[in-house]
């Protein structure tokens, strides 16, 4: 796959920035108000309780299969060698009120068709690991548990 045939998220965004350079130094972050505490993600300026004091939140890169999909048809010329391929929403454990959509692998560097459809199921353990893209955005990837170990 050529990077340039797939969308590279903007990680200047003053809201966004944060999670892409804890991203590029493979630590994952949530949002957390300073006022009231709450976590959040996606990452947006305000939280609910209408407060824009926030600050970055590491969080341990666990968590489980909350749901998930498969992709037949690819929505982009660049993925049209890899499917079908699973895309997963994980539920984070530090805060299982949270979650990210990610593709499942069986490493960083592993293909995104890496884990078959019939290896996953909901609820199963997963860990992040981090897939640099381009010298800006490194993409957290999930890997199973039951997958091989995390290799990094
Ligand atoms: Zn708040």
């Amino acid at each position: 796959m050529e990077n340039k045939d797939i969308v590279i998220p903007a990680t200047d965004d003053p809201d966004t920035a944060g999670f892409w350079a804890a991203a590029r130094e493979r630590r994952l972050v949530v949002q957390r108000c300073g006022d009231c505490g709450k976590m959040r993600f996606p990452p947006r300026p305000a939280c609910t309780c209408g407060s824009f004091a926030m600050g970055w939140h590491e969080v341990s890169g666990r968590g489980r299969v909350w749901s998930y999909g498969v992709a037949h048809a690819p929505t982009l010329p660049a993925f049209a060698d890899l499917v079908p391929y699973v895309f997963a929403v994980i539920e984070l454990a530090d805060a299982p009120h949270l979650r990210m959509v990610g593709n499942l692998a069986t490493s960083a560097k592993a293909a995104i068709n890496s884990v078959p459809q019939d290896a996953v199921a909901i609820g199963d353990e997963v860990t992040v690991a981090f897939r640099p893209v381009t010298d800006e955005v490194t993409l957290p990837v999930w890997i199973p548990a039951t997958q091989s170990e995390v290799v990094q």
